[in-house]
């Protein structure tokens, strides 16, 4: 396997504050790379550094065997494409945007036009070259910005929280297009998230953050197998606990999360676990309801965030939970802070790390 680029004791600050610490690690080619932590761990920066868009402030950076310096920095940009976690797009069509990189490169009208239509295709968005980019729904802006990237096939390519506040369809989508340009292209991919199960389906290897350092690195089998300190502290991030495992049926285990609250999952687990509930696989109600869902709680709303087309709802049921909900049913449920809710979710949902 080639190394595309090295890191080698890096660190990066912003007047005082460390951001980065110590960080050693080495980009392989055609892989897919997932920095996992909480906000503010670093991630974006570490994948600015790895664009040549923020330099080291300590440490060595290599590419492909060769020093980075700041002589080659401004040339070595061209290598790397990053999309940013909020998409920002032109005022104009859905093709300028995704033809802007190319056409500032000076490619050939003919070549970009094939650039273009096979990226859009890569996202699913067909037919909406002459559709005005910024007159979308936030998860259609996010591919038309994840396409401007794809279109340049550069050889590595970072996105920052790529599916992060989309809704499901969008979000499938730009799953398998990364997929689809690392399996079919060879790209390189490296990519953030803060959704632990994304990062454990979807790459080759995970990179734990906390706190501007690489905690842990390997395979999502390696690194979600042992319940290391670093997993105990990520149960900061959404829907992320860790609790005690009992088999309590067939192919069904009841795990204590702590002060006597129980959930089920559809899954057999004994002892130590974390699990994961994916914010958007929890049903909300104001009252009480049928459900086939094994797990049924009663809480109150501490925090609503709008997210554009979903809201994003802290829900205080004895835990906290985050549940996301389109912006069409919190408008039709007219929920408020403090308001009381049921939030229901199914055994299957509760996915054992
Ligand atoms: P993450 O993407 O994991 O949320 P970031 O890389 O954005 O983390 O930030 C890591 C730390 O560096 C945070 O404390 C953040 O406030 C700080 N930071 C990032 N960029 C800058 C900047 N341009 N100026 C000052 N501080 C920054
Ligand atoms: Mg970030």
């Amino acid at each position: 396997m080639n190394c595309i680029v090295e890191l080698d004791n890096v660190s990066k600050s912003f007047s005082g504050l460390t951001a980065l610490q110590g960080i050693s690690l080495r980009i392989w080619e055609g892989e897919i790379l997932t920095f996992l932590g909480p906000n503010g761990s670093g991630k974006t920066t570490l994948l600015k550094i790895l664009a040549f868009i923020e330099k080291p402030s300590e440490g060595s950076m290599y590419y492909r065997g060769g020093k980075v310096t700041d002589e080659n920095m401004a040339w070595l940009r061209r290598k790397a494409t990053m999309v940013f976690q909020r998409p920002v797009l032109l005022n104009a069509t859905v093709y300028d945007n995704v033809a802007y990189g190319l056409k500032i490169r000076g490619f050939p009208k003919g070549e970009i036009s094939r650039a273009v239509k096979e990226a859009l295709g890569l996202v699913h968005l067909e037919g909406y070259e002459k559709r005005p980019a910024r007159k979308l729904s936030g998860g259609e802006q996010q591919r038309v910005s994840l396409a401007r990237a794809l279109a340049l096939k550069t050889e590595l390519l970072l996105l920052d929280e790529p599916t992060a506040s989309l809704d499901p369809k969008s979000a499938a989508i730009i799953e398998d297009a990364i997929v689809t340009v690392n399996r079919k292209h060879g790209s390189t991919i490296v990519m953030a998230t803060h959704n632990v199960f994304q990062a454990k389906a979807m790459p080759n290897r995970v990179a734990l953050m906390e706190a501007g350092r690489i905690r842990e690195v390997g395979t999502p089998h390696e690194v979600f197998s042992v319940l290391s300190k670093t997993l105990v502290s990520f149960a900061a991030l959404d829907n992320t606990l860790i609790g005690e495992a009992k088999v309590v049926g067939d192919g069904v285990s009841l795990i204590d999360l702590g002060n006597n609250f129980k959930i089920v999952a559809a899954k057999k687990a004994e002892g130590k676990v974390s699990v994961f509930i994916s914010p958007e696989d929890i049903i909300l109600s104001r009252t009480r309801f049928e459900s086939s869902a094994r797990n049924l709680f009663k809480g109150r709303i501490t925090e609503i965030s709008d997210m554009g087309s979903v809201v994003r709802l802290r829900v205080d049921v004895g835990k906290p939970f985050t549940v996301q909900i389109t912006k069409r049913s919190f408008e039709e449920m007219k929920l408020n802070l403090n308001s009381e809710v049921y939030i229901a979710f199914k055994a299957s949902s509760v996915h054992i790390l």
